[in-house]
């Protein structure tokens, strides 16, 4: 990124920020962001973070010591190659002889010390060691001693555990963190001197109303806590970034007190995700060396690219540092069946689809007195595999040319508590309709759109990323002028970055459309009709493979948009919703207006392509073929290159293109499956074979082309800069390793 660049988009979002909140803690954070360059990171690369490639977390219950087998797990550990370990010192109950009086000891403790005892077991064994603590519960001496140190809900009373009563909830943002647990992490560091502390549930349970948190946002804002959780009630506004400071302060705390005992040490956090997290991504990355990714597994409505979907979270703003995605050997349900066990393939195809996507596994267990053992062999055959194949496993960098933008403020300051349907839904639309398409990509964090994050880019997809600065905008255009492509929808840019709708959308002038006013909602019986450019009386390659339908359903919601150049051909128009009901009266009205329902522009040297419509969060909800296959030429036909790979065959791949030290790697994690939208799944079902054209990257030569699951090589052909093979059919995970002559 050039200085000039970097001081623009600095003085532009510091401009922005003072705006809206003058001299206030949000200045601060974002600040900070910008500000600072890389990670606060005094141990340089000498340190151990990239080391581990495999982790294994054991979290003690109460009752573990004296009646688990430590042996057991240390065998086990050793037997699945893991490389670091996460064990469970303290918080809520302390595993080894603390002195602190405050601290509860495990009442089956004894003279014992369960963590130094296990610690010591995996040091021996030469593996990193990290403390784990959890800081959101306490017992009633806390309480006794530290009313204050309580949660306290909107009624003014302290909250009891929801699951336990027998512990309170504690206050995040106040001395309980600041004081106690800090004290807690140095006693475990002096005592120990583990790699780091990992604190679990560290950043409270929901809104807190103690005197601390009263307090200190009254002093910081001026303002009383917030009572309405819409983002643009100047409270609830402030409290989203106020929050975020506390626990950045917090971390910070940590990290030095930590560092102060063990130079090498580091804190930790449970933190980071997608769109819907709640700490800024930008800033973790200045503070994490490594991070783990804690999505266990999967509930509800959920494909297993979710996971993956972890991983490229993540590197957006964390770049190529180690992230480990810690997955869990149970069932995760709201019910919380913690001693559970998953199926297997459950199991397998959640950790396959997240290491094809670059996290390194890390499997969780609670409970050291494993009652149902069917998870043991199942970790071991994924993490035997990974170790056998490791070096392909350390990726220097995506060959993906696509980048899908997640954007949290646009969560925070314009979803508000609709985040998930304005904002997840459309991004998990078009995560959706890539995966089908068989188009590697990578997701871009939306405070990360500088020309040094971008370079790998020629595509960018803005799903409905709604709250974009001024400076932000800027970024994109200066991506497009220099020949980069944009895909958009909704209502992309038409909010500034704290939330508030602007008179036109930041990117109009790259559109080729002002917003004309005012949203359609839920709307019904609307359609798309398909137009013939009259130029070449050809249709667009816009809508391949639909060219016959003469229309495809519209989305449900659009905004009222106004075309620059009335005269612009629009390969779809917009037939208006007409009654559904009754069905004597569905029929088009002879005199509605047909305006476009997609903006299709060359810029410069770049392509950009806006939808009106909410095309990818309808995907998502109704999965119509059209949708996927229109979001799928969007993308192509902005990209306008050669791809970086083809597969061609049958089933749902989710593909990933990679490049290490002396290899590239295409991985095939193949979700056919029945039960692929909703587990657990019951069978690995396999596909036919695949042909495969994949570019390798220039300069390198070819020495050997083999199959890490087949374990075998395969026949290719070199055709200029791309190699052809055809696989055998995959069961769950196939990865094409072609290894490079010096
Ligand atoms: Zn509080």
């Amino acid at each position: 990124m050039s200085s000039s660049r970097r001081e623009f988009v600095k003085g532009s979002a510091l401009a922005a920020t003072a705006c809206v909140f003058p001299g206030s803690a949000a200045s601060n954070l974002f600040a900070a962001g910008l500000a600072s360059q890389g990670p606060e990171d005094p141990a340089g690369k000498s340190s151990w973070y990239d080391r581990p490639m495999r982790w294994a977390q054991l979290a003690f219950v109460e009752d573990d010591p004296g009646n688990y087998d430590q042996q057991f797990w240390l065998d086990y550990f050793r037997a699945v190659h893991a490389d670091a370990a996460c064990l469970t010192a303290g918080g809520v109950v302390a595993f080894y002889p603390t002195g602190l009086p405050l601290q509860k000891r495990s009442a089956w403790l004894g003279n014992r010390d369960a963590f130094g005892d296990l610690m010591a077991g995996c040091r021996a064994m030469g593996m990193n060691i990290v403390a784990r603590t959890d800081a959101h519960a306490c017992w009633q001496k806390v309480y006794d001693a530290h009313p204050d140190w309580i949660r306290v809900d909107a009624g003014g009373q302290p909250v009891r555990h929801p699951s336990d009563p027998e512990y309170w909830e504690t206050c995040a943002l106040g001395p309980y963190n600041f004081e106690f647990m800090t004290s807690v992490h140095e006693e475990i560091m002096r005592k120990y001197k583990p790699d780091a502390i990992f604190t679990n549930r560290w950043a409270g349970s929901g809104m807190c109303y103690c005197r601390h948190c009263r307090e200190n946002f009254r002093a910081a804002t001026g303002l009383d806590l917030p009572r309405s959780g819409n983002p643009q009630d100047p409270a609830r506004k402030q409290y989203i970034v106020w929050r975020q400071q506390r626990l950045f302060d917090l971390w910070r705390l940590w990290n030095e007190k930590i560092r102060a005992i063990n130079a090498d040490a580091f804190y930790m956090a449970n933190a980071g995700g997608g769109a819907l997290s709640e700490l800024d991504m930008k800033t973790i990355n200045e503070l994490a060396p490594t991070l783990v990714a804690d999505r266990q597994g999967r509930r509800g409505l959920m494909p297993p690219w979710t996971n993956g979907k972890n991983g490229k979270e993540y590197r957006a703003t964390m770049g190529s540092k180690a992230i480990a995605g810690m997955f869990s050997v149970g069932i995760e349900d709201e019910h919380r069946w913690k001693d559970s066990v998953q199926s297997g393939d459950e199991i397998r195809m959640w950790v396959a689809d997240g290491m094809a996507q670059g996290l390194r596994p890390w499997f969780i267990k609670f409970n050291a007195k494993p009652i149902d053992h069917r998870w043991l062999p199942v970790v071991k055959e994924i993490f035997d595999w990974h170790h056998v194949n490791e070096k392909y496993f350390r990726n220097l960098r995506s060959l993906a040319r696509v980048g899908l933008v997640y954007s949290q403020q646009s969560a925070w300051f314009y979803g508000g508590e609709q985040a998930r349907e304005k904002i997840d839904e459309p991004t998990l639309g078009f995560y959706e309709a890539l995966v089908e398409a068989r188009i590697p990509f990578e997701m871009v964090h939306d405070r990360c759109l500088d020309q040094e994050h971008l370079a790998p880019f020629r595509t960018l997809i803005l799903p409905n990323i709604a709250a974009l600065s001024d400076a932000q905008c800027a970024s994109l255009h200066a991506f497009v002028r220099q020949g980069g492509s944009v895909v958009a929808t909704f209502e992309t840019s038409l909010y500034d970055e704290w939330g508030v709708r602007r008179n036109d959308f930041g990117l109009a002038s790259l559109f080729g459309a002002s917003y004309a006013g005012r949203l359609e909602e839920n709307m019904r019986n609307s359609y798309l009709n398909l137009e013939k450019d009259p130029a070449t009386n050809a249709y667009h390659s816009l809508v391949r493979g639909f060219e016959d339908s003469g229309r495809i359903i519209n989305a449900v919601n659009q905004v009222s948009v106004t075309p620059t150049d009335e005269s612009q051909f629009a390969p779809l128009r917009i037939e208006p919703s007409y009654p559904d009901l009754p069905m004597e009266s569905v029929y088009m009205r002879p005199n509605a207006r047909h305006r476009p329902g997609v903006y299709l522009r060359n810029v410069g040297a770049g392509r950009v392509v806006y939808f009106p419509g909410d095309i990818d969060r309808t995907f998502w909800d109704v999965l119509s073929t059209d949708h996927g296959k229109l979001l799928r030429n969007a993308v192509v036909w902005a990209t306008n290159e050669a791809p970086v790979v083809t597969v061609e065959g049958r089933g749902i791949l989710d593909i990933a293109v990679w490049e290490q030290k002396d290899s590239m790697t295409l991985h095939l994690v193949n979700l056919t499956n029945p039960m692929m939208m909703k587990g657990p799944v019951r069978e690995i079902v396999p596909v036919s074979e695949q042909k495969i054209s994949l570019r390798v990257p220039a300069g390198r030569r070819i020495q050997r082309v083999h199959m890490l699951a087949a374990a075998t090589d395969v026949p290719y052909r070199s055709e200029g800069d791309t190699v052809a093979l055809e696989t055998p059919s995959i069961a769950l995970h196939e990865v094409v390793a072609i290894d490079f002559s010096a």
